[in-house]
């Protein structure tokens, strides 16, 4: 049997943790509900040009780094919605219960080890 509370423990931790780094890199746009890079606050005004283009650079990183981090926050939200079903964590092809550490790898996981989905 799949230990159902441990799991939504850990992915609960995990959801916190997502949200936090997230709203370091960026915010919610309350109209679409997709998370936006923000720029980085110009604390002071006179920066030359290395300190622009490190800036900007950590913004195109934070640009590539959102949309991985929205993904994961997604599935895992989907997730800890499914729990209490007698789907969550068992394999919609063999119907066996899914490995624990493909479940922390991946909590969205619809298929054991074996059938693993080719994505
Ligand atoms: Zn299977």
């Amino acid at each position: 049997m799949l230990d159902k509370k441990k799991i939504k423990e850990k992915l609960e931790k995990e959801r916190d943790i997502l949200v936090e780094q997230m709203k370091d890199m960026g915010k919610m746009n309350p109209k679409t509900g997709e998370w936006e890079a923000t720029p980085e606050e110009l604390g002071y005004k006179d920066t030359d040009q290395n300190d622009m283009a490190d800036r900007f650079e950590d913004f195109e990183s934070r640009s590539s780094m959102l949309p991985v981090l929205e993904a994961r926050l997604k599935s895992i939200l989907n997730a800890l919605k499914s729990i209490n079903k007698d789907t969550f964590g068992t394999c919609k092809i063999c119907k066996k219960d899914i490995e624990m550490a493909r479940l922390e790898a991946n909590p969205a996981a619809r298929t054991c080890k074996k059938h693993l989905e080719k994505s």
